[in-house]
């Protein structure tokens, strides 16, 4: 589950680092208030104005954007709230702008210039280990930096057994080219920046920029924040952080009836049981020349309710072109599911798109002939390459 930047700032607020302290607001009046607030407690006039979205990259989409006083402060909250934020990170419909974090300015002006860092803390699939990857170079384009000049990317890895050590955060405040209060400042950041990741069970914090100060202070500037959905059961008040708005709609109704549903760019829809034959079934659409346009496992229960619930589904992504709908009747019994196809079928109606079925295992037979005498255009198949063979065939 993804978190927005103001609700991963909370998150990393309550374990000690420090933050570019801000409010949130989802109107312009809303905006100038959360201003005036922070000016009290800052100091400062100068705020930034951040739309908060799901994607990175918004500060070049038009999406981050610095105002000089409340005047300013109004005008653009006004313009990014309700505005399609178009960054690299998103499609090219791009995102509507809900709310915006009215944050502090914290690159005030002073004897030294701030400086930018990257800093994320993921977990190391190759050797299961958590990580921390920082660099000298941060602020917008992280993935240009490990393009182009990889040796400026540090990590460093934790032993899960001991945890990070502090010659570990002093090494990362040493190779950032810090000393004296930053020094000291960018160790404590980086230990409580850990803490954050490994007490919330995230699986990424991703922090571009981490600034210097003119001053010396270490801050989080962003917030970009993966929690483990495997272990959201143990943080029932991070359920609350959860902006479905943000996610993909089909995936969410998905969720609500206990399928489970991935949606991807292709155009050939797939129901199938078990993740593995799923797996198998998306190779053989590439075969055939297709490409999936989902991920589904009806799982093990694939009863006539699932099996409508999951074509209601595939039928809402407008890129589908055909369905291929692979069982294997091990638990389930083959004839069940394909009666669930057909009356899923009729209770649809107007499906306009092949729909080629493939049943395999207990009473497959009688699941053929059930499909073949339905009077529905659905195509029935028993071996893998026959229903591969049919795929291509519709698609041509
Ligand atoms: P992203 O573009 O989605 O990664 O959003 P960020 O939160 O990283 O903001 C983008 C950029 O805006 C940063 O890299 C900074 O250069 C700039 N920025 C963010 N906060 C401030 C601020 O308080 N003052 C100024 N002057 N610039 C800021
Ligand atoms: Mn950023």
């Amino acid at each position: 589950m993804n978190l927005h930047e103001y609700q991963g700032k909370e998150i990393l607020n309550s374990f000690g680092v420090e933050i570019q302290r801000g409010i949130v607001a989802t109107s312009a009046a809303e905006a100038v208030n959360a201003a005036k607030k922070l000016t009290e407690d800052t100091g400062t006039e100068w705020h930034v104005i951040k739309a908060q979205v799901h994607a990175g990259g918004r500060g070049k989409g038009g999406g981050v954007k610095l105002a000089k006083n409340l005047n300013e402060v109004e005008r653009i909250a006004g313009e990014i709230i309700g505005m399609n934020l178009i960054t690299p990170q998103t499609s090219a419909e791009g995102k509507k702008v809900h709310q915006v974090l009215i944050a502090e300015d914290v690159y005030y002006p002073g004897e030294s210039e701030p400086e930018e860092y990257y800093m994320s803390v993921l977990l190391n699939r190759a050797n299961g280990r958590n990580m921390i990857m920082y660099s000298t170079e941060g602020g917008m384009d992280i993935e240009k930096v490990a393009e182009e000049t990889p040796h400026l990317i540090f990590t460093e890895e934790i032993d899960p057994a001991v945890g990070l050590l502090p010659f570990q955060s002093r090494r990362i405040a040493f190779n950032l080219g810090l000393s004296g209060m930053a020094f000291k400042k960018m160790t404590k950041f980086v230990q409580a920046l850990y803490m954050a990741y490994i007490k919330s069970d995230s699986s990424l914090f991703e922090i571009n920029p981490v600034l210097k100060t003119s001053d010396d202070r270490i801050i989080a500037v962003d917030a970009k924040v993966t929690l483990d959905d495997n272990a959201l059961f143990r943080h029932k008040d991070y359920e609350a952080l959860r902006d479905i708005r943000e996610e993909n709609p089909i995936e969410v109704e998905a969720k609500a009836v206990g399928l489970n549903y991935v949606d991807l760019d292709g155009n050939v829809g797939c129901m199938v049981n078990g993740a593995g034959l799923a797996m198998a079934t998306m190779d053989l659409i590439k075969q055939a020349g297709g490409e999936p346009a989902n991920f589904l496992d009806v799982g093990g229960t694939a009863d006539a309710e699932r099996v409508e619930a999951a074509f209601q589904l595939i039928l809402k992504d407008p890129n589908v072109k055909a369905i291929l709908v692979n069982i294997f009747g091990g638990i389930v019994r083959c004839d069940r599911v394909a009666q669930g196809i057909v009356d899923a079928y009729k209770n649809i109606g107007n499906i306009e798109i092949p729909i080629i079925v493939r049943l395999q295992g207990t009473n497959a037979d009688i699941a053929k002939e059930l499909i073949d005498n339905s009077g529905l255009d659905v195509q029935s198949a028993i071996e893998f390459q026959e229903a591969a063979d049919k795929v291509q065939a519709v698609l041509s």
